[in-house]
């Protein structure tokens, strides 16, 4: 097929462009926010897509659905084999590639995926403290995770962003270190409000520390000015605009300096209205929202012998794209009477 993309659009006239693609479960930490110390079943090996059937599903979202950037995250996406090759495969059909990872055994991998075609990525670091690190993430990795930041910005994987979620009592004391930190190597700080997608069910809105409070720590230290733009966008709107600008970071400048900190605030300041984001995890579902309850399994529709490597193959799966997206509710609604935690946690989603 060789016609232009026609939009993935849902019934609130949103747009999707952005495809955030989990490329496994498995991780080799367990923060405490994310997962259990111990227990947590892994998918079955079968289950998950191979390295060509996450491609056709590409090649199917950018030359039928008109998306334009992949994510790619997990689970740990470092962890699953043959990255670079699957870069390298993903980034040939167009679309920016950029990729969530907490940074352990990226100094080893960065130069590679970097001339596989990755753009840019964001390494998870909640903390500067060695022991504070090992204890959130449950291991003593924090010195692979400077050393992985290092590697990201020498090779080029600009900008590299340094994602923290802060947790009332745990590291909230570290919201003006981290910036100075991040500042000081050449990265940009982004703050995450936690949310209710740990895999143990403990969330506790008490222990959430929201973007409100994120930017009164900072303002106290600096003088924040809103850039007016989202993370991601090209180019700043007016400085001081205000402007939301497109999800999901609300981002900040440091009075006479050229530090940017982001916000996301998926909790308290929810984006939806301007979500353009759909997600596939691992075994082949099909997310419309990260909170949503309901998939739809392309894997069965790439392993039924129907779906087969040809054009009406691939019809058949944008045509069940297409009605995932239509089914898109207007928003979340986390915090709402009625709110129902999904199935799946965060980490077997892709965060
Ligand atoms: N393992 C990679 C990492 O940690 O960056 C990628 C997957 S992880 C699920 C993606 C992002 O989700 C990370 O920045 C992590 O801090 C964040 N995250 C995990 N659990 C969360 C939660 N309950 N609330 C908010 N963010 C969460
Ligand atoms: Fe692993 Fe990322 Fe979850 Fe931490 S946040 S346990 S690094 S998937």
């Amino acid at each position: 097929m060789n016609s232009a993309p026609r939009p993935l659009v849902d019934r609130f006239g949103r747009v999707h462009t952005d495809l955030r693609v989990s490329l496994t479960d498995r991780c080799n930490l367990r923060c405490t926010y994310c997962m259990p110390a111990e227990g947590l079943a892994w998918l079955p090996g079968a289950e998950l897509l191979g390295d060509d059937e996450v491609v056709r599903l590409v090649r199917i979202a950018v030359r039928r659905l008109g998306i334009r950037s992949v994510r790619l995250t997990g689970g740990e996406p470092l962890l699953r084999r043959g990255l670079p090759g699957l870069v390298r495969r993903i980034a040939a059909l167009g679309p920016e590639v950029s990729l969530t990872t907490n940074g352990i055994g990226l100094a080893r991998t960065a130069a590679e995926l970097k001339s596989a075609g990755l753009h840019r990525v964001n390494v998870s670091l909640d903390t500067l403290r060695p022991e504070r690190y090992a204890a959130i993430t449950r291991r003593d990795r924090i010195a692979d995770v400077f050393a992985g930041l290092a590697a990201a910005r020498d090779a080029g994987l600009a900008p590299v962003k340094v994602n923290a979620v802060p947790v009332r009592g745990v590291n909230d004391d570290e919201l003006v270190p981290l910036v100075e930190f991040a500042a000081e190597h050449g990265y940009r700080m982004r703050f995450i409000e936690s949310m209710p997608l740990d895999a143990q069910g403990a969330w506790d809105r008490a222990r959430m520390v929201t973007a409100d409070e994120i930017l009164a720590a900072l303002g106290a230290r600096w003088e924040l000015l809103p850039t007016g733009r989202a993370a991601g966008e090209e180019g700043a709107g007016p400085a001081g605009s205000g402007r939301r600008g497109t999800p999901p970071a609300e981002e900040w400048r440091i009075a006479g300096t050229d530090t940017v900190v982001g916000v996301i605030a998926s909790v308290t300041r929810p984006f939806c209205g301007g979500c353009d984001r759909v997600r596939l995890t691992a075994d082949g579902q099909l997310r419309n929202c990260l909170f949503a309850t309901e998939e739809s399994d392309l894997r069965a529709l790439l392993r039924d012998g129907d779906g087969g490597g040809d054009d009406e193959g691939d019809a058949r799966i944008e045509a069940a794209w297409r009605a995932a997206i239509a089914g898109k509710g207007p928003g979340h609604a986390i915090g709402a009477a009625g709110f129902v935690r999904p199935a799946r946690p965060m980490s077997a989603i892709g965060g």
